[in-house]
């Protein structure tokens, strides 16, 4: 698998992906604009090219784009919907614009509508989303921690996105962390092999194009999402190995998003190294 991590842009992309770099990454994912506004990131030419080029040097593929926290295609509000609507086709228009291959996004929650009435809603919001998709961009469906009413917490449920809308650039992300939370005990080879069965059966693994790494301490079905440092948490080691053992996995990616300064991340990267290299679990001073 391409391993990299979820990189602050603050101080610009070629800072953000020569810091990605030392770190040991070899895929990255950023966010367009401030994720938690509904404004939706100008496509600033300079700036794109300069993604470009830094991207090349550091040999970062893919390239994922984490769409705003505020994006619900679920929601029975019509502005909530246009503003969600324009801000991943923003974020689908910016990844055309700088070669970047997928977009990441959350589905947001059914509020207090039926899942059955929201999820018809949810398709058709998706379906515009993907009206004016470029060639080469991927738009993946992130796994929720399942709590309440919120959508895409089951593989099944995912699936039924994937069947419903039909379209070849819609795929999905799992991050082990929201899985977790939504009850699959993947911290073990029988639980990581029980999951990617049902995965490949309600979703297909060929529209499984990125995973998301995180470990947790979030209890096992506890619906909160909370990321951990990889290996120190309730997936553990024995989880991330059972990842790293299946070859139908080798040609996807996985982007840790783990809480912490560059030190963590540094630290993060190194461990889910260890566990592709077949390490046994590092003893910690
Ligand atoms: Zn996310
Ligand atoms: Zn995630």
């Amino acid at each position: 698998m391409r391993l990299g991590m979820h990189v602050r842009t603050a101080r610009g992309y070629a800072a953000a992906l020569e810091r990605a770099q030392r770190a040991g990454c070899n895929a990255v994912q950023i966010f367009s604009s401030n994720p938690r506004s509904y404004r939706v990131a100008p496509l600033d030419q300079p700036a794109l090219a300069t993604f470009r080029t830094a991207r090349q040097t550091a040999g970062l593929y893919p390239a994922v784009i984490h769409t705003s926290y505020l994006i619900n295609l679920a929601s029975d509000d019509p502005k909530i919907i246009a503003g969600s609507l324009g801000l991943v086709r923003g974020d689908l228009a910016f990844a055309a614009a700088s070669g970047i291959e997928f977009v990441n996004t959350h589905l947001g929650s059914y509020g207090k509508r039926s899942r059955e009435q929201g999820f018809g809603d949810a398709c058709r919001a998706l379906d515009k989303a993907l009206e004016d998709i470029a060639p080469g961009v991927v738009l993946v469906l992130e796994n929720s921690a399942g709590a309440g009413q919120l959508c895409g917490g089951t593989l099944e449920e995912l699936g039924r996105f994937i069947k419903s809308v039909d379209h070849p650039q819609l795929g999905v992300c799992i991050d082990t962390a929201h899985a977790w939370a939504a009850g699959y005990e993947i911290n073990s080879q029988r639980g990581v092999d029980a999951f990617l069965y049902e995965a490949a059966e309600q979703i297909g693994l060929d529209r499984i194009h990125l995973f998301h790494f995180n470990d947790t301490q979030v209890p096992l079905g506890g619906n909160r999402d909370r990321h951990w440092h990889i290996g120190e948490g309730n997936i553990g080691f024995a989880g991330f190995r059972a990842l790293a053992a299946r070859s139908e996995l080798a040609s996807k990616a996985a982007i840790l998003e783990t809480p912490g300064e560059d030190e963590d991340d540094v630290r993060n990267m190194q461990t889910i190294r260890l566990i592709f290299e077949g390490a046994s679990a590092p003893t910690r001073a």
